[in-house]
């Protein structure tokens, strides 16, 4: 049973009268158990539907569905597939107390996968997940590998019950299914031999197309990780990953057309390493995994350059919100804002006072630390805050909403995911002291 949240106007939802606490029961015969059945299940021209309303009436409609005209229902937000792994690298046990306790559940969900691109393990799938898959065909999915040796991996995964993870994306693959892969290069386990096993175990799997990427990611701790039992790789490390990644590129590239294997931006950093062209990485297929994201942001500006060189921002002092990691690189991309636009740019780096100093991504900046950066910065015209930092809800990691943080700043701010998304327009009232 899915639960409706809310109805757009004029839709077929709203025809219907649905209304928010409906209980969708089922679609023809089939009880429905998610978003994936209803998404796949309504797509029908003609089908007939089972809810429940709020008054406790069951009601059934036998609904052709006129062409082009939306269901025009959002859902209650789904249960997460809990985690069967307990990884020493986990993100959650790097939490610090105090937290929302959605940051504490382990999710391991092949429907996220396919709808956000989140990374799963693939470990706790049923027999029915598996019909699932295929029949829905949810294509490409992205998948932690870290290991294909049985042994390494069940060790990485702390899971001594995961299933070998090449027959089992084989047999995805056989039934049509392709993949986006990432192992987290974990120093001492997974890197040296065992990341040639592993790439080669993917390379003449994605044979016939169904591991269409490979990313090599170092792995990210924070002061609450389990230090005794994990640790960073040092920059000879990252080095030596990258030599192996670049040998299966050069291989790819010779006999795919394309390099399938990828270092993350921060394998590279950390290896003290230039980061390979634009161009290299295609479509930028992982770049949520932080695969090419500098790349990208240049790729971006570039495009947006000549609503950019408008004058609006022509000796403006613009504030850029970043984390660590993406603080040494950013120089790359403000070169390219600052030449465009004509603005100038601080690159304000912090620390990630929730997670500890070792969370270097500014996805996971804490509101609290923006606030404490941006106070008292009233010589800043406007400044720019990672998109990625807030959720749905325009949350960060600590709950600060970001339109009561913006409240209380002295310059108006911006969320922005790549700068020109923005910068391009003229802002309308771009001075009052509110988000925009
Ligand atoms: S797969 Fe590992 S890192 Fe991911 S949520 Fe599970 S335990 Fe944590």
């Amino acid at each position: 049973m899915i639960r409706v949240q809310a109805v757009a106007p004029e839709t077929l939802g709203a025809a219907l009268q649905l209304t928010p606490g409906t209980e969708l029961l089922a679609i023809n015969d089939r009880d429905l158990e998610d978003f994936l059945d209803w998404e796949f299940l309504t797509a029908d021209d003609h089908f007939k539907l089972y809810v429940k309303l709020p008054s406790g009436e069951e009601v059934e409609y036998d609904i052709e569905r006129p062409e082009g005209l939306p269901m025009g229902v959002t859902l209650e937000a789904p249960r997460i597939r809990r985690c069967a792994n307990h990884c020493d690298f986990c993100f959650v046990d790097g939490n610090p107390q105090g937290m929302r306790q959605v940051l504490y559940i382990r999710d391991d969900d092949y429907r996220l996968s396919f709808r956000y691109g989140n990374f799963a393990t693939l470990t706790n799938l049923k027999p029915w997940d598996l019909e699932r898959i295929v029949e829905y065909r949810l294509s490409p999915l992205y998948v932690s590998v870290h290991a294909t040796d049985p042994v390494v991996r069940r060790w990485l995964l702390r899971n001594p019950e995961a299933p070998d993870v090449i027959p089992q994306l084989r047999w995805f693959a056989e039934r049509g299914i392709t993949f986006h892969t990432q192992v987290v290069l974990v120093p001492g386990i997974n890197d040296g031999q065992q990341l040639v096993r592993t790439l080669t175990d993917l390379y003449a799997l994605g044979e016939g197309g169904s591991v269409l990427s490979v990313s090599v990611v170092p792995v990210a701790l924070t002061e609450f990780s389990k230090h005794a039992l994990v640790r960073q790789p040092t920059r000879q490390e990252c080095r030596a990953a990258l030599e192996v990644v670049d040998r299966f590129a050069a291989q790819a590239v010779a006999e795919r057309g394309m390099p399938w294997a990828y270092g993350a931006d921060d394998l590279y950093l950390q290896a003290d390493m230039a980061l390979p062209p634009a161009e290299w990485y295609g479509d930028f297929e992982q770049r949520e995994n932080g695969v090419g994201a500098v790349r990208y942001l240049q790729t971006r500006i570039g495009a947006a350059r000549a609503d950019l060189e408008q004058e609006t921002w022509r000796g403006k002092r613009i504030g850029v919100v970043t984390g660590e990691a993406m603080g040494p690189l950013m120089p790359q991309v403000i070169a390219d804002l600052t030449s465009a636009t004509g603005a100038q740019f601080e690159i304000l780096v912090l620390e990630n006072t929730l997670f500890g100093k070792s969370v270097t991504t500014a996805g996971l900046l804490p509101g609290r630390a923006v606030l404490d950066a941006l106070r008292d910065r009233r010589d800043l015209d406007l400044a720019l805050l990672p998109a990625e930092s807030v959720n749905d809800n325009l949350l960060f990691m600590d709950d600060v909403e970001a339109h009561d943080l913006a409240s209380q700043l002295p310059m108006p701010v911006r969320l922005s995911y790549d700068f020109a998304d923005a910068l391009e327009d003229r802002l309308e009232g771009w001075k009052v002291g509110k988000l925009e």
